[in-house]
């Protein structure tokens, strides 16, 4: 600080930002009701159906990213003039939950009381729930926690049922007993959706066969050899001429002796081991569809508790793992066993124990999708995807759908299925909506079966998919079916941002289940976010120890760092790195901007000036900057205007701008008018890029604010417009490349920078020449 400085102290007088204070702030916003929803308001309604997580306290870096990025849409969409519905619900339903009680109390489920094991999931959500809420509080979620909601609550679990009972109504929903994907660690029926794939190590097993008519070997290798005992029929390609012979003989399966038919089929890979296969019920799909087209009997060789059943004889009670050992050493010590290939088997598992599944006949009730998917393919392609080609990701899935949507679980903390049975003739009956039924331990709402007349009950035991009850937020935070007002203004809901990894279950489902109950699609825009990986940008696993807590960094960085990095790191849709050290770096831009704000506060305020021609340009810089920014906000992409704030702070207002116009601001040997209007571009300059960042790093910038321009919090105000000319920034080039140039010239020479230079200010920048002269100290040049 020079003497002619010394007048000027900053009005921000602390010299480093403290991020701890996040938090104060955050709660005197919610306080002063800045987030309040006024629905009466005048402006536009803009409804969020925020997911609502699942409740488990820990939370992944990438999930806790994306919230808040869904945040950014509330804020940004608050200072275009809506009204914002931001929604927080918490989704405690389900397998989640009950695992979760099963380690931590030392209980099983299955050996503890209904009631008990209910009990002590609630009370372990409750605590688990204040934890998520916290973090979501941290990092500045600036919802609606006053009204959160809660899928296990009784509110929502009554509407939960009610849908079910007006689609039963319907016809929609049907009981069967089909074979499905079967967990049996979490004891229960699973959807499609809920398996994923991983290659697991495995062997591929060659067995000798015998051919019934000829007496020679057949080879078959299978990686299922425990399900020999369930094979019903052996396959060829009719096209596959080693087997030609064989078509229309028998096999003898060897240690049972059973006889099976040999047929040609296209589905026997002639590339996949010998070519010819065991059809078995059931090792994977292609089984299922077999013994269906054909008409086969079912024999089950593994049983709902994952071990095998009496139609594999000796092996009864085994494992399947362990079964498979005996049956390959059994065959072996009888010379069945050719060789023995160690293979990567993509394995099916379920997605929440991450278990391998089986497939097994169960009864379960069905909801119907498959004759909706044309109308869902349509709804589809008229919803407005964000990124537009995250739409694929949904179409692909509906193209892949091959049967109706399982929604039954043998399960305990869930939304019971509100129906009861006759004891004498069985019929099934539901009650009327508008009540939470539990008919595992109420009697139903009527005295007599409606077919036989006979008065005793049996309730059902059985729970909801969670996903019924999730898929249906978008109706119930829009107050469907009571407050019908309401309903058609919020439904649909403006936008559904989700992750990617659920687009099969929770945006597919949704758009189904709305869809059934309303006739429209539930959402105008869906936001698809891309997924937080590990630096390296492989998924998080606790068992690769590559996981990155995101606490500890909110402690040390702050939420703002946190959602800058977040924002800055990827464009919408993309994958996403996390580590410490990119957050560190967008720390260093939110300290960058502090130095700024603080050094602009230094200045006093006027309300209007005489703009010089570098403050024209810099305000023509400022106005593309809005310009870019808004088109971001309005894609609900933030990396757009995260990027272009930062490189507009780094690369032109703080290295160019600043050091052109410091000597004037102070009043280094320049008019009153002259300075004056360097204080007021730039206090013009740091209110926009304070407005702009706000919804992405929404503390320092409103701390700023309530600084210095305004006792009312920033979140309350519109974005800027870009009403500057943009006439001057046809010098951004020239005036960039000019300072480069004269810097390079003064280290060249070892000059310090404010030692003086000889050297002549091109032409086209001679409009600038007052403050180029004085930033570099130039001498004209001599001659
Ligand atoms: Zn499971
Ligand atoms: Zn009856």
């Amino acid at each position: 600080m020079t003497q002619s400085d010394r007048k000027f102290v900053p009005r921000l007088t602390e010299k480093r930002w403290d991020h701890h204070i996040e938090r104060s702030l955050f709660g005197k916003a919610q306080r002063d009701g800045v987030f309040n929803f006024k629905p009466g308001g005048r402006g536009r309604l803009f409804v969020i159906d925020t997911p609502p997580p699942t409740t488990s306290g820990t939370w992944h870096i990438g999930a806790v990213a994306s919230y808040s990025q869904i945040d950014m849409i509330a804020r940004s969409q608050r200072m275009q003039g809506n009204d914002v519905l931001f929604p927080i619900g918490f989704d405690r339903n389900g397998i989640n939950v009950e695992i979760y009680v099963e380690r931590n109390s030392y209980v099983k489920m299955r050996d503890t009381p209904r009631e008990k094991f209910i009990e002590l999931c609630s009370n372990a959500l409750d605590k688990l729930e204040a934890q998520m809420a916290e973090i979501m509080m941290t990092v500045g979620l600036s919802g609606d926690y006053e009204h959160r909601y809660h899928t296990d609550h009784e509110s929502y679990r009554k509407f939960t049922q009610s849908t079910f009972i007006e689609l039963w109504r319907r016809g929609l929903v049907y009981e069967t007993t089909r074979p499905n994907n079967y967990c049996h660690d979490c004891g229960t029926t699973i959807a499609d959706a809920e398996v994923e794939y991983e290659d697991l190590p495995s062997s591929l097993s060659y067995i000798k066969f015998r051919v019934k008519e000829t007496n020679e070997n057949l080879v078959i290798a299978t990686t299922r050899p425990e399900l020999i005992c369930a094979c019903q029929l052996v396959i060829v390609n009719p096209t596959d001429d080693r087997y030609n012979k064989l078509h229309g003989l028998h096999a003898i399966l060897p240690l049972y002796g059973r006889e099976v038919p040999i047929k040609p089929h296209p589905s026997a890979k002639p590339e996949f081991g010998t070519g010819a296969v065991m059809i078995c019920s059931y090792g994977d799909y292609t089984d299922v569809l077999l013994f269906r087209e054909l008409g086969l009997t079912e024999v089950l060789a593994v049983g709902a508790d994952g071990r095998l059943t009496a139609a594999s004889g000796p092996y009864q009670g085994l494992t399947t793992q362990d079964g498979r050992n005996r049956i390959l050493q059994d065959l072996a010590v009888q010379g069945l066993l050719e060789k023995t290939e160690k293979m990567n088997h993509r394995t099916p598992v379920c997605s929440r124990s991450n278990t391998p599944i089986e497939i097994i006949p169960m009864k379960e009730y069905y909801l119907k999708q498959i004759e909706f998917i044309p109308k869902l393919r349509h709804l589809a392609e008229r919803t407005k995807f964000h990124p537009d080609s995250s739409r694929q990701i949904l179409l692909d899935w509906l193209s892949s759908i091959s049967i109706d949507w399982p929604i039954s679980r043998r399960r305990v903390y869930s939304t019971e299925i509100p129906v009861w049975y006759c004891k004498k003739c069985g019929t099934p009956m539901v009650p009327p909506p508008g009540k939470y039924y539990k008919p595992w331990k109420e009697s139903p709402p009527w005295t007599k079966c409606k077919e036989c007349g006979f008065q005793e009950f049996e309730g059902e035991t059985r729970t909801f998919d969670t996903w019924v009850d999730s898929s249906v937020s978008a109706l119930f935070i829009s107050r469907y079916p009571s407050d019908r007002k309401f309903f058609r203004r919020a439904y649909p809901a403006s936008i559904r941002p989700q992750g990617k990894d659920i687009v099969r279950t929770w945006l597919h489902y949704s758009i189904l289940r709305c869809y059934q109950m309303t006739g429209r699609a539930p959402f105008s825009h869906v936001w698809i976010n891309g997924l937080g990986m590990d630096e390296q940008g492989q998924a998080m696993h606790k068992s690769k120890g590559n996981v990155v807590e995101p606490e500890p960094l909110l402690e040390r960085y702050g939420a703002d760092s946190f959602r800058f990095w977040n924002a800055s790191e990827a464009t919408l849709g993309s994958d996403f790195r996390c580590s410490e050290m990119r957050i560190a770096g967008a720390h260093k831009f939110v300290t960058k901007l502090w130095n700024l704000s603080r050094f602009i506060s230094s200045f006093p305020q006027p309300r209007t000036a005489k703009l010089q021609p570098s403050d024209k340009w810099i305000l023509s810089e400022l106005s593309t900057l809005v310009q870019q920014s808004l088109t971001g906000y309005r894609e609900f992409n933030f990396f757009l205007p995260a990027t272009a704030i930062r490189d507009f702070v780094w690369e032109t207002f703080a290295s160019h701008y600043l050091e052109m116009v410091k000597p004037r601001a102070y009043g280094q040997g320049f008019s009153a008018d002259q300075q004056k209007a360097a204080w007021y571009t730039l206090h013009t300059v740091l209110k926009t890029l304070l407005l702009l960042l706000a919804p992405i790093t929404p503390f320092m910038p409103d701390h700023i604010w309530q600084q210095l321009y305004s006792r009312k919090s920033i979140h309350g105000e519109r974005f800027p417009k870009p009403v500057w000319p943009k006439t001057h920034r046809r010098y951004t080039e020239k005036i960039l490349a000019f300072n480069r140039e004269v810097w390079k010239l003064k280290k060249d020479r070892n000059l310090a920078l404010r030692d003086s230079i000889e050297i002549a200010i091109p032409k086209p920048l001679t409009p600038f020449r007052y403050d180029l002269a004085k930033m570099h100290s130039l001498q004209p040049k001599s001659g």
